[in-house]
């Protein structure tokens, strides 16, 4: 299947200003494109500006310069941005159930019938049991979870996602990562992740890109072959080519 575009980010430049003095270049005339109904991964060393690049294509934040594209079908719907970001900014006063429905909730209104498949993504994520805990009464990893369920649950067009698994069990992760590649394989979905597990890189990302230290540029990016229908977590962990692609990408991001 041919690639076709489906983010594309012209000649960003972003410079903040901290409070202590000083100008920080984060972009310089940064490009990059990203492809619809595939998964692409970043990785690039802390601080380099991964979070802000989301933002920038969140429309969080505006860029000083450059601009993003968007040419993913039905983009023009109002809620077609599903962000996870990277602290899971879970809503204190709500129990896991209400901020996994948080999203729904904006988008239709608090209807009954979007529960059974909150409940039942919640149930995928082993947090059954934690419909009715508070935020205060989860791990990390939990919150992680919960926030995930939230965005997934919104059914968005593009989905950045910010180190979305930093804190979830392996086993889990490896789960999480299945649900992940089965949403984007039936939905066709658009997916960005910033990710500092290279290994996650590998078995998610059709390309990983690997950006420098700030300001960053795209020092290098990776293929990965394997068709989306193919893949399942643990079984491209396994695969004979994934070691080829671990030592490749390991160079790659030792030289950025
Ligand atoms: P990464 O996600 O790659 O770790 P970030 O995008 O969070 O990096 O940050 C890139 C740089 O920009 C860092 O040096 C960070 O301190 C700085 N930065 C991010 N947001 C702001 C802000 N709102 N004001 C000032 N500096 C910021
Ligand atoms: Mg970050």
């Amino acid at each position: 299947m041919t690639d076709i575009v489906g983010v594309e980010v012209r000649n960003l430049t972003k410079t903040f200003s901290p409070p202590n003095g000083g100008l920080l270049r984060v972009f310089e005339n940064l490009s990059l494109v990203f492809d619809q109904g595939s998964i692409t991964c970043i990785v690039g060393p802390s601080g380099c500006g991964k979070s802000t690049l989301l933002n920038i294509i969140g429309g969080l934040i505006p860029p000083d310069d450059g601009d993003v594209r968007f040419t993913i079908p039905g983009f023009d719907d109002t809620h077609a941005i599903g962000y996870m970001f990277q602290n899971d900014r879970l809503l204190p006063w709500r129990n896991t159930l209400q901020n996994a429905t948080l999203g729904l909730e904006v988008v239709h209104g608090k209807k009954s019938i979007f529960r059974d498949e909150a409940k039942s993504l919640l149930e995928t994520f082993g947090l059954s049991e934690f419909e009715q805990a508070w935020p205060s009464e989860l791990s990390e990893g939990m919150k992680q979870r919960v926030a995930f369920a939230r965005t997934l649950l919104v059914h968005p067009k593009l989905l950045l996602l910010d180190e979305p698994f930093s804190s979830v069990d392996y086993e889990i992760r490896l789960q999480l990562e299945n649900v992940l590649l089965q949403r984007c394989l039936e939905e066709n979905t658009t997916v960005i992740m910033v990710t500092h597990d290279l290994e996650e890189a590998i078995v998610l990302g059709k390309h990983i890109f690997v950006l420098s230290p700030r300001p960053a540029r795209l020092v290098d990016s990776l293929v990965i072959e394997e068709p989306l229908d193919q893949r399942e977590a643990l079984q491209m962990r396994r695969s004979r080519e994934f070691g080829f692609y671990l030592g490749k990408l390991a160079a790659q991001v030792l030289k950025s």
